[in-house]
């Protein structure tokens, strides 16, 4: 019971115009479950074969994000029913999904991730690629590009944490204003009440809703 009533006091807290990603990685089907029947209908996962498994043995009407460092040869796996990828961080990735979602015959909605933390270690395209890249995307007709994902700095400092988001919102603003229902997630179980207040879309919330991870 635990995990529905999290998801409940999460729930009640958020804008309503803030979508939220439960991060099911690791969770069991169980856990997951509980969630669902509650009413949490997207889940994110960071690892395309536990998605895939969780995919095939949970109910259809659930919404799957990837939400974590992808490899290029694992995408094939979820071509056919992944809902976003947030992590999208080399042009090489992007081609990838383009040609995989080309054989399904499907435009695959992802998120550009830009690095935005002080860690090296974080992945990302930096500022100046991403301007760069924005103006070639007719080149990936199989991908829609629908907005930016961040990872702010793992710090107990609020300012650089908000100073990290801010900037974001900002590319954001400038490149996808003209975008219909842009995303801009940013937003995790430390971070998520900074990235609402400076205009996250979507959050990605694990821990907070099914309790720590173990690995
Ligand atoms: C694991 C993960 C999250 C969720 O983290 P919590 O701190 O458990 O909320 C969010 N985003 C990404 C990219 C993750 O890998």
């Amino acid at each position: 019971m635990t995990i529905s009533k999290n998801l409940e006091a999460l729930k009640t807290s958020l804008p309503e115009a803030v979508t939220l990603v439960a991060v099911s990685k690791t969770k069991s089907n169980e856990a997951i479950m509980e969630a669902y029947a509650s009413g949490q209908r997207i889940f994110g996962e960071n690892k395309v074969q536990e998605m895939v498994e969780k995919y095939e043995t949970l109910p259809k009407d659930i919404e799957w994000h990837m939400i974590g460092h992808l490899q290029r040869n694992k995408v094939k796996y979820m071509a056919s029913f992944v809902h976003l990828i947030h992590g999208v961080d080399t042009e090489k990735l992007l081609a990838e999904i383009n040609k995989q979602a080309a054989k399904h015959d499907r435009r695959i909605p992802c998120l550009l991730q830009v690095h935005i933390a002080e860690e090296s270690t974080k992945f990302g395209f930096a500022e100046s690629e991403l301007s760069e890249l924005i103006t070639r995307i007719d080149e990936f007709p199989n991908v829609e590009i629908k907005g930016l994902m961040g990872m702010a700095s793992f710090t107990e400092n609020f300012n650089q944490i908000q100073q990290e988001f801010r900037g974001l919102k900002k590319r954001f603003d400038q490149l996808f204003k003209n975008t219909e229902a842009a995303v801009l997630s940013m937003g995790m179980s430390g971070d998520y009440p900074i990235a609402i207040a400076e205009g996250s879309t979507l959050i990605r919330v694990g821990s907070k809703i099914f309790g720590a991870r173990n690995y």
